[in-house]
């Protein structure tokens, strides 16, 4: 068969491996110049090392992404350190990655609320019933189970950060999936998240698969011959595997039929905006990871990363790498803000961090902005989900709004797109 994937992200990338390996003939259009998707990363002339634009890591549950690397004979590149992740409580941040640093936090007391706390995390870890779980929001269970105190204190400034207007809406059954897949070993690749998808990218390419980069594919026509895919010139296939957004999709296709995509534009997400620094210092001295800010506590964003707290700072040439992050509803002011008029509002929250922190320290900064972040799950959000296989002959869709009842990321990328690879094989 003929099979276009559109897409050179890990959802596309692992597709294309399966069905080359099956012996098809696979063509992947990209419209951005590398490969790698969301998940890409940039590089300085003087650093080793690439940085993701949107800080990445793995868990070591991520078994999907860690059994795709071991295929592809790249494990001995993975590593996994235990970087520090931090919850802020009265002006002060103290390490949570653990049952014993849970304890001791003292933002929920040391009585009922803590012992709360440790049962709903018990519970969300053992129980697979997320069916169940999808039915009610995680508002409205963390109030009744875990306590007014806990909820506010731990969870509601997550759903906040992640949600924004949508915190109320979403379902319990996210909260679930994000707390059984994660652990506190972070993984990365050595070289950065772009040294392994272009790592992988050679390799397809090794396998006769055409990567063309810079080729954005502008429709997608189902005629007699098969379907036709517009990018520049006009090709047709056998097989077209979508891996954008949703949205995307009902553009380039608008010949879907009507449920379709009604389902496709119904479904509703956030974006992100991150800023990432280059410090000629390194701002959490105590070698703090993972901030978890809580907006109401006055931070201008969800999350602080330094992320060479986490690999070292000499594959940067001593450059110390920091990331500001948030999800944001599309039309946020964030999204329409110059890297300078950011930088503004974020360089306060730098300081609370490392009171000796002065603008001097910046060397250079960049903004990253998407529109397609983070799926918004709802109630009962499995009936909503979109077929892989589309109504249209031969035309399928794997995205991150897919995944679910996971919560986005390449584990579940790679998931998406070799099970996408085995329908489209008629295995599946
Ligand atoms: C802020 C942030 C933090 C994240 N953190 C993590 C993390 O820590 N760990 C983790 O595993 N995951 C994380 N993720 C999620 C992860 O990046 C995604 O789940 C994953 O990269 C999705 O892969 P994909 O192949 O489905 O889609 P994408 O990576 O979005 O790939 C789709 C590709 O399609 C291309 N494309 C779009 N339109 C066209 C067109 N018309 N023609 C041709 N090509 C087109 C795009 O350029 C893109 O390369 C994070 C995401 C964000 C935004």
């Amino acid at each position: 068969m003929k099979i276009a994937i559109i897409g050179a992200g890990y959802g596309g990338m692992a597709a294309a491996y399966d069905l080359r390996k099956a012996g098809h003939d696979v063509t992947i259009f990209e419209s951005a110049d590398y490969v790698g998707g969301l998940a890409s990363g940039f590089k300085e002339a003087h650093w080793d090392w690439s940085v993701e634009k949107f800080y990445h890591h793995w868990f070591q549950s991520d078994s999907h992404m860690l059994g795709l690397i071991r295929e592809l004979g790249l494990s001995d590149k993975v590593m996994f350190p235990r970087p520090l992740t931090v919850m802020y409580d009265k002006g002060k941040f103290y390490p949570f990655d653990s049952i014993l640093k849970a304890l001791l936090f003292p933002g929920l007391g040391f009585g009922l609320d803590k012992i709360r706390f440790g049962f709903v995390g018990l519970y969300l870890r053992l129980t697979n019933n997320w069916r169940a779980l999808e039915q009610v929001t995680a508002d409205e269970w963390m109030m009744k189970w875990a306590g007014k105190n806990v909820y506010e204190k731990m969870w509601k400034p997550l759903l906040i950060g992640k949600f924004g207007p949508y915190y109320r809406d979403v379902n319990m059954a996210w909260m679930w999936a994000r707390i059984k897949a994660r652990t506190t070993r972070l993984g990365t690749f050595e070289g950065g998240f772009q040294k392994f998808a272009d790592l992988f990218a050679e390799k397809l390419r090794g396998m006769g698969v055409d990567i063309r980069l810079g080729a954005q594919v502008k429709f997608i026509k189902r005629d007699q011959a098969g379907l036709s895919i517009a990018a520049g010139s006009v090709e047709t296939f056998d097989r077209v595997l979508v891996t954008t957004s949703p949205n995307l999709l009902a553009k380039l296709c608008p010949d879907l039929p009507e449920d379709y995509l009604k389902g496709l534009l119904g479904l509703k997400s956030m974006g992100a905006v991150v800023m990432v620094f280059s410090l000629k210092h390194q701002l959490s001295t105590d070698g703090y990871y993972w901030f978890n800010l809580p907006k109401e506590a006055g931070f201008p964003m969800l999350a602080l990363v330094e992320h060479t707290n986490y690999v070292s700072p000499e594959h940067f040439g001593g450059d110390h790498i920091v990331y500001a992050g948030d999800y944001l509803e599309l039309g946020h002011e964030y999204f329409s803000l110059s890297d300078e008029q950011l930088l503004e509002i974020y360089l306060p929250a730098l300081q609370k961090i490392n009171p000796k922190f002065t603008r001097e320290w910046v060397n250079k900064v960049w903004l990253f902005k998407t529109n397609y972040a983070q799926p918004v799950p709802l109630l009962s959000h499995s009936a909503n989900i979109p077929d892989v296989k589309t109504p249209i002959e031969g035309l399928y869709f794997a995205s991150m709004s897919q995944v679910y009842p996971w919560d986005r990321g390449t584990n579940f990328a790679v998931e998406i797109g070799r099970r996408a690879a085995r329908m489209i094989l008629g295995k599946a």
